[in-house]
C-alpha cells in the first residue's frame, strides 16, 4: 500500500467526528470533470486532493468539518488520506447514510478522466481492507446505493458490483508485520572482544551489543550465569564458550579447539538455535 498521510500533505488532524465502525465502504467518484493530466503528473493528484479538500471546507451549505471522504485514490496506485479511520464521512448524502458506510473516491469524473486504472482500483481496495482493519464491515457500496445520484459512475459502479476485486498486479496489502531483522554478529568483533576483554578492566566492552547477543545465548543453553551477561567478553564468557564448543551441539571440539575463542562454525551453531546472524 502507498499511502500519503495527512501529515505529507501538511493537514491539521480531522475535526471530523468520530466513527468507531460501520457496514462497509462506499466508493464514490468526483462527479465534476478531472483532467487526464493526472495520469502523467502525480503532482496533479495531490493538487487535486487538497483542492477537494478545500472546496468542502469552503461549502458553507454542508458545513464540512473537513474533506468529506475518508480516502481518495490516484491513477498512480496511491491511497490519499482524507478524514482516515476512525471518523464519519461526509460524503454519503446524509447522516443516516453517513453512520452506515465509510467513503473512499477514486480521482475519476463525468467528463476527462471518467475511467480507473488498475492502480487506481488497487488503492480503493488498500484503503477498503484498511479500513476494514479499523471497523469497517464487509459491505462495498456505490454512493448511488439508497441516494439519488449517478456516483460513483458506470465504470466504478460496475466494479463495485462485481465485488470490487482487486486487480491482478496489484499487491496486496500485508496484513501481518514483517518479522524483525536478525540481529547480526560480526565473527571479527566477537574474536576482538573474546582476545581484549578478559584482560582489560573489569566491565570493559568492545562490541557491546554483540556480546549481548552471544552471552544471551549461551545463557539460554545453560553455560553462563545471567549476572555475567554483561556485554563484557570476560573471563566467565570465555569459560562458557568453551563449554559450547565442547558439547555436542557446538561442534564436539577437544583441546586447542575448546578454547573459549570463538571460530566460525561453533558461532554459527550457536546463531542458528538463538535466531541470531553472523557475519564472517
Ligand atoms: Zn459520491
Ligand atoms: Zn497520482
Amino acid at each position: 500500500m502507498k499511502l500519503v498521510t495527512r501529515a505529507q500533505l501538511g493537514w491539521p488532524a480531522s475535526a471530523a467526528p468520530a466513527q468507531a465502525s460501520t457496514k462497509g465502504v462506499k466508493v464514490h467518484y468526483e462527479g465534476s470533470p478531472v483532467s487526464t493530466k493526472l495520469l502523467s503528473d502525480h503532482d496533479a493528484c495531490i493538487a487535486e486532493w487538497k483542492a477537494i479538500r478545500k472546496s468542502h471546507l469552503a461549502n458553507t451549505k454542508e458545513n464540512y468539518s473537513d474533506i468529506a471522504y475518508n480516502y481518495g485514490a490516484c491513477p498512480h496506485g496511491y491511497l490519499l488520506e482524507g478524514r482516515g479511520i476512525g471518523k464519519r464521512t461526509g460524503a454519503n448524502g446524509n447522516q443516516d447514510l453517513n453512520k452506515a458506510h465509510y467513503a473512499i473516491v477514486g480521482l475519476i469524473g463525468s467528463e476527462g478522466l471518467t475511467e480507473p486504472n488498475d492502480a487506481m482500483l488497487g488503492a480503493i481496495r488498500d484503503g477498503i481492507e484498511l479500513l476494514r482493519q479499523h471497523g469497517a464491515g464487509t459491505e462495498i457500496k456505490g454512493h448511488r446505493d439508497g441516494y439519488a445520484t449517478a456516483c460513483p459512475g458506470p465504470k466504478l459502479y460496475a466494479w463495485v458490483q462485481k465485488g470490487a476485486p482487486r486487480p491482478a498486479g496489484t499487491v496486496t496489502q500485508p496484513t501481518k508485520p514483517s518479522t524483525p531483522a536478525k540481529p547480526k554478529v560480526s565473527l571479527a568483533h566477537i574474536v576482538y572482544a573474546a582476545r581484549r576483554d578478559p584482560a582489560a578492566a573489569q566491565g570493559h566492552t568492545s562490541y557491546k551489543a554483540e556480546v549481548l547477543t552471544v552471552e544471551k545465548a549461551l545463557k539460554a543453553e545453560g553455560l553462563l550465569a545471567s549476572s555475567y551477561v554483561d556485554g563484557s567478553f570476560g573471563t566467565k564468557t570465555v569459560a562458557a564458550y568453551a563449554r559450547w564448543q565442547r558439547s555436542p551441539a557446538g561442534g564436539g571440539y577437544v583441546g586447542d579447539g575448546a578454547d573459549g575463542i570463538p571460530g566460525a562454525a561453533s558461532l554459527k551453531r550457536l546463531a542458528a538455535k538463538h535466531g541470531f546472524q553472523v557475519v564472517t
